[in-house]
């Protein structure tokens, strides 16, 4: 870089180190622009240069003493060699720079020498803190680190450096745990899965651990007193997973509930597989059989929500049906076990979209009775009563989620939290280092949040 000129020291405070000043949002006494700004290009990238000496204030200079002997006589003795500090741009087609000549004075004494420093930046340090704020603040949005490194004109470590000097760290204050909590994992550094922990009120994480082992996560909650963790309310979380022996471990008073989601995804799973065996019993060019493939969606639909005013001719059939006639003409075809798996997943969904105790005892019968069933040898099981058992086996936890009194608590939050995360993780193409990870996603997801606990009575 060339063209830098700088005036001799006598100068004077004008209007050119004001404009400047107020320019670069930088206040600091110490600092004198001398002269206009000037453009130069290196390394084809354009530069807004601006000449600026930086002095001692003279009440620096009255109380001076020697940081090697602490003598306090000294003499000026010129100033340091050039040196550059990147500024946030003022100008976006150029990268600026402040290129600065520290004043430096000599003790009498030792012969040491002292050099004027200016809070723009730490010492040792090229880039200003200024910058390094804007970067931190860029850190909150979707972009990557390279990007924002190309953008500011830094290395991508210094973007990197300023991640980790943000000290991102959720909540670690060991005597307080949400009331409410919900469990998940997701795919992050090298294809391991983290454990992350939500709180159900105000969509705060409470934490991300490197693992899910059982351990780490027992590890984490145990340093917890025990007396807080008894506090805990409920744990939504997955049904097939150890979450829930762990649960009960950890928190001896909470209620779990399992994710609706998964307990509809299992049953409805299951009714569709038993819908396309049944159809495969058909002839393939038989009206029956292209009634069960045609209108899969409808066997899946709640049965309230079926249209039964508004006709339309299917020409499958060759006649006038709504939608719910269909249902019911396909449940007239069926076999007994389709019928029954078909209003099993009825009674869930019921019970879910509109939740009452009454709602929940007939449900609660439902898998009782398909317990009793299956404990007869002479019976087939089907894969919508496998499920069922597989609700009997967890059956306190799967009623939890259908009492009417837990239907506020959710896994939806965690799930929408788990969209974010894997959209910072393809933005940077992935991440290799876990905690700079973490950090990312603590940044993103804090973003105009409130982080103060609020309360929800369950
Ligand atoms: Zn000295």
């Amino acid at each position: 870089m060339t063209n830098i000129n700088i005036l001799p020291h006598h100068y004077i405070t004008n209007e050119i180190d004001s404009t400047i000043k107020s320019c670069l949002n930088c206040d600091d006494p110490h600092l004198h622009f001398t002269a206009k700004p000037c453009e130069d290009t290196f390394k084809q990238t354009k530069y807004l240069i601006f000449s600026a000496i930086i002095d001692f204030l003279p009440a620096e200079l009255d109380q001076f003493r020697c940081h090697n002997c602490g003598f306090s006589a000294f003499y000026r003795n010129g100033f340091t060699p050039t040196h550059f500090i990147k500024m946030p741009a003022v100008n976006s087609n150029y990268q600026t720079v402040i290129s600065a000549r520290s004043a430096r004075i000599r003790c009498r004494n030792c012969n040491s020498t002292c050099s004027a420093k200016t809070s723009l930046i730490s010492s040792g340090c090229q880039i200003s803190n200024l910058l390094k704020a804007k970067i931190a603040t860029r850190l909150r949005s979707d972009v990557s680190a390279k990007t924002i490194a190309f953008e500011e004109g830094v290395s991508p470590s210094s973007v990197n450096r300023t991640l980790d000097s943000t000290r991102c760290e959720f909540r670690n204050n060991f005597n307080f745990l949400p009331l409410h909590l919900c469990f998940d994992e997701f795919r992050g550094t090298n294809k391991n899965y983290h454990f992350i922990c939500l709180d159900d009120d105000n969509h705060v994480i409470q934490t991300i651990l490197p693992n899910r082992f059982k351990k780490t996560i027992s590890d984490y909650f145990m340093r917890f007193p025990a007396s807080v963790r008894g506090l805990v309310r409920t744990v939504c979380c997955d049904l097939n997973s150890y979450y829930v022996d762990l649960v009960k471990e950890l928190f001896p008073n909470a209620k779990i509930i399992i994710d609706r989601f998964h307990l509809v995804q299992m049953l409805n799973r299951a009714v569709n597989s038993m819908r396309t065996d049944m159809m495969n019993q058909f002839e393939h060019n038989s009206k029956d059989y292209k009634l069960f493939k045609h209108y899969w969606k409808l066997f899946l639909k709640r049965y309230d929500a079926l249209e039964c005013t508004h006709q339309f001719y299917d020409r499958t059939q060759k006649s006038w049906f709504t939608a719910e006639q269909i249902v019911n003409h396909g449940l007239e075809l069926a076999d007994t076990d389709f019928h029954r798996a078909y209003w099993d997943y009825q009674c869930l969904l019921e019970a879910i979209n509109n939740p009452s105790a009454a709602k929940l005892k007939i449900f609660k019968q439902r898998i009782l009775d398909t317990k009793d069933k299956c404990a007869d040898s002479s019976y087939k099981v089907t894969k919508a009563d496998k499920v069922l058992l597989t609700f009997f086996n967890y059956l306190e936890p799967v009623l939890t989620a259908l009492d009417p009194r837990y239907c506020h608590y959710t896994n939806g939050p965690l799930e929408g939290i788990n969209r974010k995360i894997k959209q910072i993780q393809r933005t940077a193409y992935g991440y290799r280092n876990f905690e700079h990870f973490k950090a990312r996603i603590y940044l993103q997801t804090y973003l105009g949040k409130d982080t103060r606990s609020s309360m929800k009575i369950a």
